[in-house]
Parts: C-alpha cells; structure tokens; sequence
C-alpha cells in the first residue's frame, strides 16, 4: 500500500493543480504511531513558518485503511492546507475544513461508525457534534 498511499495523495494534489489551484508548498511525511495517540487519529498538517514547507504527516496506520478513509483523510488535511495558503492557520473550523475539501474535489466528507473520515457514503453525512470543531 505505501507506493499506491503516495500515488492516491500525488493525484490529489495534481487535481488541484490542473484546476489552477495554488496550495503553498507541503512536505508529506510518514509519522511514528506514537505522534498519533487516539484512534481516529491519522494525519495532521503542521503549519511552521512563513519560509518553510507545511508538513503532512500520516499514520503509518492510514496505510492499512482503504482508499475511501485515505481520500477523506488526506482531502481534509489538504483543505486545512488551502486554508493556510489564505493565511488562516488557526480561525477555520473542522466542519469549515470538511466543506471546503467538497468544494475543493467535489466529493463530500463522511464520517464512519468509527467517527473517520472517509468519502464513501457512510454513517454520518456531517462531522459529529462531539468531535473537536
Ligand atoms: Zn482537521
């Protein structure tokens, strides 16, 4: 899964370049499991400066979910990522992320049973209320 994992996230962000979508630049990393304590933990994007790149980092456990959790996953993060591009690091919520991933590949978040992202159609059709907003 490792080589198709990095050719489902290159094809995302190649999408958005086609359709003349600037993101600043981002650096896609494997994390250790450690940095990822909860379960519905998977990748989180690390803004650091004005003058470096942002880092996406996954879970070495996304490699085993299936293409529907690492799209929703990683199409999430890239949300985040266009809303640092904006200059927003910090005043965007969660479910703005989520809407902003739709519009951005025209393909909804879901959350599963397991309160995951994924872009199959699944339990929830909007973020839970109980999750971090
Ligand atoms: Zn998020």
């Amino acid at each position: 899964m490792r080589k198709n994992f990095r050719e489902l996230v290159l094809k995302d962000f190649k999408y958005l370049e086609d359709k003349g979508i600037e993101l600043l630049d981002v650096i896609v990393v494997e994390g250790d499991i450690k940095d990822f304590p909860h379960d519905r933990d998977f990748a989180m994007s690390i803004y650091v400066s004005e003058d470096k790149p942002i880092i996406l980092k996954y879970s070495p456990k996304l490699l085993h979910e299936d293409y529907g959790t690492i799209w929703g996953i990683i199409r999430h993060e890239i949300a985040h990522i266009w809303f640092f591009t904006q200059g927003d690091i910090i005043d965007h919520t969660e479910r703005q992320t989520d809407r902003k991933a739709e519009e951005l590949f025209g393909t909804p978040i879901f959350y599963d049973s397991k309160y995951v992202q994924t872009i199959y159609p699944s339990k929830y059709t909007i973020r839970p209320h109980h999750l971090p907003k």
